[in-house]
């Protein structure tokens, strides 16, 4: 069964439609990639899926059953944004349970969850700074472990690593790919970058001006393009 099951959705921005009729399964334990250019829609339909915007028209059903109207809090879903927006204020292990504190979690029971995350992250040592005094590979981490301690359904993924240097960007590529093992999560990842959706997609989807072109394993994208545009952003050899 999909995890998640977009059907016709469509979202205008006042007479602009920026998504324009999309059609999406995304399978559980999946590896979904969203692919394209700057202002394709991309993070618009994660933000639909998210709760974080309202659709136009169409529907979202997780698990078969409809969430389109569903505020974010009830969806099950965990965002990781490109700004990490980590609270300044707080410490990582309060930044870590804070979601869970506000679901009223045992006290012992986020204390289990938040130690073991940090420990799969290598957090541990830092569990008591601010995120004032953490690098930006650490400060991505946190908003990863804040998203894990929460088990959500589906991560969503806003390009989470495009704030960080190439060598950073290469090793924590490495890292979430080693997250969707351990965890067995299901993952949307959104990003313009072909070399990370090549490397950590089970599935790409790659859109362009609110429609997707083509749907695929990176594999069948890369030599397989179905029309121009999929062979020259994917720099398939003609
Ligand atoms: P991507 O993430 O692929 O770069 P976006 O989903 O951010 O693209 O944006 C898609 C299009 O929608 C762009 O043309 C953008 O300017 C427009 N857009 C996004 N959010 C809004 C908004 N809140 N109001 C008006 N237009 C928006
Ligand atoms: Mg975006």
């Amino acid at each position: 069964m999909a995890t998640l099951d977009i059907r016709s959705l469509t979202k205008s921005f006042g007479d602009t439609r920026v998504i324009k009729g999309v059609d999406l399964r995304v399978e559980d334990h999946e590896f979904c990639v969203f692919l394209g250019p700057s202002g394709c829609g991309k993070s618009t339909l994660l933000r639909l899926i998210a709760g974080l915007e309202e659709a136009t028209s169409g529907e979202i059903l997780l698990d078969g059953k409809p969430i389109t109207d569903l505020p974010p809090a009830r969806r099950n879903l965990a965002m990781v944004f490109q700004s990490y927006a980590l609270y300044p204020h707080m410490t990582v292990r309060q930044n870590m349970s804070f979601a869970l504190d506000l679901a009223k979690v045992e006290p012992s029971v986020i204390e289990e969850k938040v130690r073991r995350t940090a420990r799969i992250l290598e957090l541990e040592p830092l569990l008591d700074r601010k995120p004032a005094a953490l690098s930006g590979g650490q400060r991505q981490r946190v908003a990863i472990g804040r998203a894990i301690v929460r088990e959500p359904r589906i991560f969503l993924f806003d390009e989470p690593l495009s704030n960080l240097d190439a060598s950073l960007r290469a090793q924590m590529r490495l890292e979430i790919a080693r997250l969707h093992q351990e965890f067995k999560a299901t993952m949307i990842y959104v990003t313009h970058d072909q070399v990370e959706a090549m490397t950590l997609a089970d599935k790409v989807v790659l859109f362009n001006g609110g429609n997707i072109e083509q749907r695929g394993s990176p594999q069948e994208l890369y030599h397989h393009p179905v029309n121009r545009f999929v062979a020259g952003f994917l720099g398939t050899p003609q």
